[in-house]
Order: structure tokens, then C-alpha cells, then sequence
């Protein structure tokens, strides 16, 4: 049997959002406060496979290539920190349905192969720092960047020389939507 690989389904925000979102996070984040992400693994996870097989992971990508949904807007509105997993993450106050509905199909597609789903609610959201020690100031409401998702990505997840990394292995492309402005 060959090797499985630790998968998940996710949204990769454009690359000059990558870039302004890393920028804002220097300009407002002491360095002290976490371990920032890589501009690159910036990413919002829609649904977590885990460990899968050769076989599964074809398997997924089959349903998931069956998709039929329109893509959507996604404004990043919020931040906020979890104590508990001790990371500062990047949200949105206002969910699009596009995007629950995405998540929600690929995490029922995911139980229904076998990939055990965590019974937490989806609370979609991009880390910014990681292993965060203390309470750390979250920066005052008025940041937002606006972008469409046109397509969702299955990323490999591999842990080399104590960095965990994230490889784009499919790309899925969801229907047209209007176009909004690319200015943020
Ligand atoms: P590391 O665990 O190496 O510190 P990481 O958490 O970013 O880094 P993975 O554990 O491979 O890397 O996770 C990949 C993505 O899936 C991340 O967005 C992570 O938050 C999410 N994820 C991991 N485990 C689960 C889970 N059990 N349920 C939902 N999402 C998860
Ligand atoms: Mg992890």
C-alpha cells in the first residue's frame, strides 16, 4: 500500500493579499506575540481529511471535482485569539452562505469517506500567529480585504526541519459570480 498524506481542503487568498495582510500584521503586532505564518500558508481550511490513502485521497478529489457551486465574496473583517490553540487568527464577521455551504459539503463528503470530522462548528478563519503565550492586543476594528473565491484547493500538509508547510496538490473551480472590484 503506498504512503498516505495529511490532507485538507482549503481557500488561498490571492498573493497581494497574502502580502497586505503580512504587512498589517507587522505594523500592528508586537514581535513578541506569536509565531507569524508564512506569507504563502496563509490559508483558510474548509475541511480537514487527516492521514488518507492514495486510494482516498482520489477518491475525494472525485467528489470534490463534482462540486457545483457558485463562488463567492469573502470579506476578512475581523481577528480575534484563541487561548486555547494560542493562535491569533483573521475572520469574517459575516459568513457568506457560499462559503458554509462549501464547507459543509466537502466535511460530509470527508465523514462519509472515513476522515473523522471534529463535532466543533466550523468557525472559518486564517491563522496569523501561532503558539501566542499570552493575551495579545487585537488590533481596532476599520482593516478589511475583499476578495472573490473562485476556486478551493486541496493542500498536502508536510512537517520537515521543525517548519510545516503547505503544498497545493488540486485546484477545484467553483462557477462564475460576478466580479466585484479588485480595490481594497
Ligand atoms: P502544525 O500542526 O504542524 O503546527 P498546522 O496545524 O498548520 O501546523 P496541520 O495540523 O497539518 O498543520 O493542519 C492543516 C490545517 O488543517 C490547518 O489549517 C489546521 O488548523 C487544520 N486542522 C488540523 N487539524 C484539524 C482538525 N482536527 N479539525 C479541523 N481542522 C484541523
Ligand atoms: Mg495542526
Amino acid at each position: 500500500m503506498s504512503e498516505s498524506k495529511r490532507l485538507f481542503f482549503a481557500i488561498e487568498p490571492p498573493a497581494k493579499i497574502q502580502r497586505q495582510i503580512i504587512r498589517w500584521r507587522a505594523e500592528h503586532f508586537q514581535p513578541d506575540a506569536g509565531r507569524p505564518v508564512a506569507a504563502a500558508n496563509l490559508h483558510l481550511t474548509l475541511a480537514f481529511l487527516g492521514d488518507v490513502s492514495a486510494d482516498k485521497q482520489q477518491a475525494l478529489a472525485k467528489l470534490a471535482g463534482r462540486i457545483l457551486q457558485p463562488g463567492f465574496t469573502l470579506n476578512l473583517d475581523d481577528a480575534g485569539q484563541w487561548l486555547r490553540s494560542r493562535v491569533v487568527w483573521l475572520g469574517t464577521r459575516q459568513p457568506p452562505r457560499g462559503l458554509l455551504q462549501l464547507a459543509n459539503l466537502l466535511r460530509a463528503q470527508a465523514a462519509r469517506s472515513g476522515c473523522y470530522q471534529s463535532p466543533q462548528p466550523f468557525h472559518p478563519h486564517i491563522t496569523l500567529l501561532r503558539n501566542t503565550r499570552h493575551a495579545v492586543a487585537i488590533p481596532p476594528p476599520g482593516f478589511h480585504w475583499t476578495f472573490s473565491v473562485t476556486e478551493f484547493v486541496l493542500y498536502e500538509s508536510v512537517f520537515s526541519n521543525g517548519r510545516t508547510r503547505y503544498t497545493p496538490l488540486q485546484r477545484f473551480a467553483l462557477s462564475e459570480q460576478p466580479r466585484i472590484s479588485d480595490e481594497v
